[in-house]
């Protein structure tokens, strides 16, 4: 079997920046209290690492950002690379909170988009439901409309010469149909495509594998770019496609038959799981045998 590690894969500079700052305010802010509204970056292993350096993740997929605010009694307050809409840091504001803010800079590049926008126009999102990033932008103003699939696009009111836009995680091709769609029923609505430039790539990477007979993508299930490098995949014709957390969820069966197996991982995914997993595989090709290592490495960042 040939292992293929996909290029680029992993890290996104977002991310990076996210980490950094958050092990920044721990290393600061010793023995104070520091909650994180929602994972930090979409990977349990490093919303793990930062709750052994005492950062509390307050994560629950049924609040909002706005509703998990109001938890945190007093202390610091982190937000995540997602990006939360100007209700939540006012709110936070009004609370006393100290504020930390981890917003990748492509996300508050839309976030300026949509808000000088809305001054006097509409705007469609294509976007996730319940998706942190996709909630920051819906709240900067009731102008935005959120659209994740056709019939959402088919229902959206009489609307004047509206922006579309999108959130920066999103698939590259439905995402382009999504809006071409939109674009039947609004001929002269203005685009803006803000799928970042990371998740672009790693997903053309994905896209231009050939002869490729499994592919095996590192990331959380919570990571929407992780999940869209699996749709890629399945895009891209590879007939068998797996999302795993780490090297731990490996199966002999997932190799059989498998020619040429290809890795890639989201953009939160730590480095050390993904070389954990192609070093699985690189021994399995030499050796025909599955060996999965007791445990993930220890340090994530
Ligand atoms: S995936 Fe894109 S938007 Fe998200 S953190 Fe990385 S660079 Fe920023």
């Amino acid at each position: 079997m040939e292992v293929i590690k996909v290029s680029p894969r992993g890290y996104c500079q977002g991310v990076v920046r996210a980490i950094n700052i958050a092990r920044k305010a721990a290393a600061d802010h010793p023995g104070e209290n520091i909650y994180m509204l929602g994972m930090i970056v979409h990977n349990r292993f490093i919303v793990d690492a930062f709750e052994k350096l005492g950062i509390i993740c307050l994560e629950d997929s049924s609040r909002t950002r706005l509703q998990l605010l109001e938890d945190i009694p007093s202390g610091i307050v982190i937000f995540t690379a997602h990006g939360v809409s100007d209700q939540v840091y006012r709110r936070a504001a009004e609370k006393g909170l100290q504020c930390i803010d981890a917003t990748c800079p492509d996300v508050r590049k839309t976030h300026d988009l949509v808000r000088e926008h809305t001054a006097d126009a509409d705007v469609i999102y294509i976007g996730k439901h319940r998706h942190p990033e996709a909630e920051g932008v819906i709240g900067i103003s009731d102008r935005v409309y959120l659209v994740s699939d056709i019939a959402e696009a088919d229902a959206l009111p009489e609307l004047k010469d509206p922006l579309i836009t999108c959130q920066t995680t999103l698939s590259l091709i439905d995402t382009a149909d999504l809006i071409q769609h939109c674009l039947q029923r609004f001929p002269n609505a203005r685009v803006m495509n803000e799928i970042c430039n990371a998740t672009t790539v790693r997903q053309q990477a994905v896209l231009d594998l050939q002869d490729t007979d499994a592919l095996f993508v590192v990331g959380d299930p919570h990571s929407n770019n992780s999940r869209q490098l699996k749709n890629a995949g399945t895009k891209a014709g590879i007939p068998h496609t797996y999302l795993l957390e780490s090297v731990l969820d490996l199966r002999e069966e997932m190799l059989t038959g498998v020619r040429r197996a290809a890795v890639t991982s989201g953009s939160s995914t730590p480095s050390v799981l993904t070389e954990q997993l192609i070093r699985t595989l690189q021994a399995y090709a030499e050796t025909g045998i599955l060996t999965l290592p007791a445990s993930t490495p220890e340090k994530v960042f």
